[in-house]
């Protein structure tokens, strides 16, 4: 049975999400330059920061790094081959398990655009986010 074919109460947040090969992510040991080029590149304000292979440490924003590079009357660019992102980053993270149901999933998304998934190990499996949610809950109303 394909997604579109299930009603929302037999969906779990694991069909919604974007998974993590597909999702920006940086690591700890990167330096704050590396961070700056992903956001840059990916136009995110924030990306999920990662040790190993998708184990989830925190995530760095925009904000972060121009806070830190601001000197007295100038950015200190240099200072973005300085710092590594491990030093700057919000360790703060709202996750969800990615066999929660539909309305944990929407629920998770009142306060926040995007919430993270995980496994029961705490691996990172992708992010939910308050489109993908919004998307079936379109789909449901136009139900046949
Ligand atoms: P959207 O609903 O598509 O605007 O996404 C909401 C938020 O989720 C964005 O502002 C990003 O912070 C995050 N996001 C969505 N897709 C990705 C992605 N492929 N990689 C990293 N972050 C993402």
């Amino acid at each position: 049975m394909l997604v579109k074919d299930k009603y929302l109460k037999e969906l779990i947040v694991e069909y919604l999400m974007i998974s993590s090969e597909k999702v920006a992510h940086v690591q700890l040991n990167n330096p704050l330059e590396h961070a700056w080029l992903v956001l840059v590149k990916c136009g995110y304000i924030a990306v999920r920061v990662f040790y190993g292979s998708f184990m989830l440490a925190g995530y760095i924003s925009q904000t972060v790094i121009l806070d830190q590079i601001l000197g007295i009357d100038r950015y200190e660019v240099e200072r973005l081959g300085e710092l590594k992102v491990h030093e700057v980053m919000n360790t703060e993270i709202n996750r969800i398990h990615k066999e929660a149901s539909f309305i944990d999933g929407l629920k998770s998304v009142i306060n926040a655009p995007y919430v993270c998934v995980v496994d029961g190990d705490g691996y990172f499996d992708g992010i939910l986010t308050r489109r993908a949610i919004l998307k079936e809950i379109e789909r449901d109303y136009y139900r046949q």
